[in-house]
């Protein structure tokens, strides 16, 4: 068999029964409950849910900045478990946060090269200047962060995140800090990514945002509550909607909104 195929089948990403645990004792908190997902190579994900529903917690497990309290975590055929931050995020994995953490003393170029220099490498100016190119930002290679708008900012953040040619990205709410036309500019670039080859994985409260990937992961509890293939943002506000909504079956208590027969469950 190729061997070259055969690593191409691989996941990139694999979460087997992870569970993670916080305190002790009479008091914890279970932010992930037993997940089971898998992401293949060159797929964009979404994962949603209400606050305190375990996203932070998945991302952070998935890019191993947090050790899960059972079950494994995969990225490609290396688990995790074991492995130092160090090591596995030299070039295997990219990040993109809401606030875009660029330093604002240095250029947009000096941010671009930090995380290769962090590495220990020294940057080429060519693979800077290509990174700044693919988010349409090369013209501004010599600009501060204080001289650019925040989707211009972003768009840095972004080719920071891809210089070290990551298999998989994560976005942390990457729009949450956007107006929509800039978010739709750092969406659609994450969405280029995966023409790459590249996985990424975003979390995101935004139903036009998780609109964007393939596919949505909604969480409850700490656990997989659903899953939506090809989402349109009508489709994942309507599935927010639902989750939103007293449940029918309930004895709720009547509730100034449940009096209005428009909103009464029949
Ligand atoms: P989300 O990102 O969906 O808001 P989190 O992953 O941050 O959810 O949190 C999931 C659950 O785990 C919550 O109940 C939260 O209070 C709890 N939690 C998260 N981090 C910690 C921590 N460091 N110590 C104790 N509990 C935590």
């Amino acid at each position: 068999m190729n061997p070259a195929a055969s690593t191409d089948q691989v996941p990139a990403v694999r979460l087997r029964s992870v569970t993670r645990s916080y305190g002790r004792d009479g008091s914890t908190v279970k932010a992930l409950d037993d997940v089971s997902l898998t992401m293949r190579r060159g797929t964009f994900t979404a994962v949603m849910g209400p606050s305190g529903s375990g996203k932070s917690t998945l991302l952070h497990c998935v890019a191993g900045l947090d050790r899960p309290t059972g079950g494994r975590v995969l990225l490609g055929d290396t688990d995790l478990t074991g492995l130092s931050e160090a090591r596995l995020r030299r070039g295997r994995i990219g990040f993109v946060f809401q606030a875009f953490n660029l330093l604002p003393s240095l250029t947009a170029a000096q941010n671009v090269a930090l995380p290769l220099r962090l590495a220990g490498r020294r940057p080429r100016k060519a693979e800077v200047l290509h990174a700044l190119d693919q988010v349409g930002l090369r013209g501004r290679a010599g600009h501060r962060p204080g001289e650019l708008s925040g989707g211009q900012q972003q768009r840095v953040a972004v080719a920071r995140a891809l210089v070290t040619r990551p298999e998989v990205l994560f976005g942390d709410e990457p729009t949450g800090a956007l107006d929509s036309t800039a978010g739709r500019v750092v969406l659609g670039l994450l969405r280029a990514m995966t023409d790459e080859g590249r996985t990424v994985i975003m979390v995101t409260h935004d139903p036009v945002a998780a609109s964007f990937a393939d596919r949505v992961v909604f969480l409850a509890d700490g656990r997989i509550r659903d899953e939506l293939d090809a989402p349109t943002a009508e489709r994942v506000a309507a599935r927010m909607a639902a989750d939103a909504a007293p449940s029918p079956a309930s004895p709720a208590a009547p509730s100034a909104l449940s009096a209005s027969p428009a909103v009464v469950p029949c």
